[in-house]
């Protein structure tokens, strides 16, 4: 199976061609950059043959058979409805799009064309998330009553860019964080949040966008959800928490892109350590995509699940935005 990259991006190079590449039969054809010269440079560094500026030059490739989109995030939609119409199979980065409207149509316009569309939500595939989901799913904490998601890190030098300062690119921590962790919420408890109500913040690294935000979220069972994400702390860890009736289980340090942390339950009887698988994680998620391709199975989190964390995400900005309690509008999907 022949891939495209469209972006010359720090996570297609720090994960996903790894990812691809680990796949039997899998390989990167090309890369698409705005930059001819930075396009030949990521081509040359990352072994892959070819770079072009021109998507459409790519999309034209009757050899190409699925793309991976990881451009900033207003690009996504319009590449995405390109490489749909060119009937290519799409791996897309979260958020799917900068607005609810364009999500729902790349997700419709992908069922329609019958091509795998999925979202790089890679914390479902995690080790440490699987096991939490199995514990949930089994009954070991009973009903759900609450979660705490501690999402707040320290954003690397190198990705202070557009990230901090370009609002118009889908800068700001709600498009990037808030959206894993909507997601994450989701895949644990098996239901959509109803309604939110946020506070947002500038904290030190914000220029025109959000850097920090606090939200609460109803969901249809009454589980309240509590998160927290942010771009400025360096010193605050990540986890979540999930407190049932008959248990509580707690993870530290696996909001993160690597297969590490820990996770323990705790119930009548006290502390149980839970072990978990250490896979990648990324590829993990291209391992399903590659099943789903060929008609086994589903991507682990496919176009709808992207357009529900963004539905979460759009309602936590307007929420803190407008100071008053939003209800999730998830564009009839
Ligand atoms: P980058 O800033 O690395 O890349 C985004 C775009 O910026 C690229 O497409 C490229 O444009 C341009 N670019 C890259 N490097 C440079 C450079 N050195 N100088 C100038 N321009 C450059 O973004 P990320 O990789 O951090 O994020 C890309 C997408 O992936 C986003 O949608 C983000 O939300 C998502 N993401 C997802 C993660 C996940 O785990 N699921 C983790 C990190 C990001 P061009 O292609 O035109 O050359």
């Amino acid at each position: 199976m022949k891939w495209a990259l469209i972006g010359a991006s720090r996570i297609a190079s720090g994960y996903v061609i790894d990812a691809i590449r680990a796949q039997s039969g899998h390989e990167i054809a090309s890369v698409l950059s705005s930059d001819e010269g930075r396009g030949r440079d990521y081509a040359e560094t990352h072994g892959i043959a070819r770079s072009s500026t021109d998507l459409d030059e790519i999309l034209a490739d009757p050899e190409i058979d699925a793309v991976y989109i990881s451009t900033t995030n207003e690009k996504h939609h319009p590449q995405a409805m390109a490489a749909i119409d060119a009937g290519k199979h799409i791996l897309c980065e979260k958020p799917l799009a900068m607005t609810l409207s364009d999500a729902v149509e790349m997700v419709r316009a992908a069922e329609a064309k019958g091509v795998v569309f999925a979202t790089n939500h890679h914390l479902r595939n995690a080790g440490s998330h699987l096991a939490i989901r199995d514990l949930i799913a089994s009954g070991r904490i009973g009903e759900v009553l609450s979660a705490r998601v501690f999402h707040a890190v320290n954003l690397p030098e190198h990705l202070r860019g557009w990230r901090i300062n370009d609002r118009a690119a889908g800068g700001g921590v709600i498009p990037d964080i808030t959206v894993h962790d909507a997601d994450t919420v989701r895949f644990h408890l098996g239901e959509d949040p109803v309604e939110v109500v946020a506070q947002s913040a500038v904290s030190g690294l914000g220029q025109g966008v959000e850097d920090s935000v606090m939200s609460v979220w109803k969901m249809p069972s009454g589980a309240m959800v509590q998160t927290h994400e942010s771009f400025t702390h360096p010193h605050a860890g990540t986890g979540i928490e999930f407190h049932g009736t008959k248990g509580s289980i707690f993870a530290r340090d696996v909001m993160t892109q690597r297969p590490v942390g820990g996770v323990w339950l705790v119930g009548p009887n006290g502390r149980q350590d839970v072990s978990f698988d250490d896979h990648n994680l990324y590829v993990r998620a291209l391992g399903e995509f590659a099943k789903a391709v060929v008609g086994n199975g589903r991507p682990a989190a496919d176009g709808v699940d992207g357009v529900k964390s963004l539905a979460v995400a759009l309602a936590v900005r307007e929420a803190a935005d407008q100071g008053r309690a939003v209800r999730v509008d998830y564009g009839g999907i």
